[in-house]
């Protein structure tokens, strides 16, 4: 799955290579500046969580955010999101 989206994002790059480039300079530094305004406002939105697995008869089961290393279920997190993008909305970041 992994090597198959990599070697379409290289197709892409290589048929378009500048526009990519520039594409995905532009993508990172606003995805860098969002993700620093999140982590100054103690916010996440990485989304990207694992079971906790030191807890597995936990109930409801919960998730551990990869980056951040935040701790909640799945619904807390869904919840905690839709509120953090209405204060980043507020605060004028999105
Ligand atoms: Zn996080």
């Amino acid at each position: 799955m992994f090597d198959d989206d990599f070697g379409a994002e290289m197709e892409a790059i290589d048929t378009a290579r500048l526009d990519a480039d520039l594409e995905h300079a532009q993508l990172d530094a606003a995805g860098d500046a969002l993700y620093a305004t999140c982590d100054e406002m103690g916010i996440c939105l990485h989304g990207v969580v694992l079971v906790v697995k030191e807890i597995p008869v936990a109930t409801p089961r919960r998730y551990r955010c990869k980056f951040c290393r935040k701790v909640a279920t799945q619904e807390e997190f869904n919840t905690y999101r839709t509120a953090s993008y209405a204060r980043l909305d507020e605060a004028g970041v999105l």
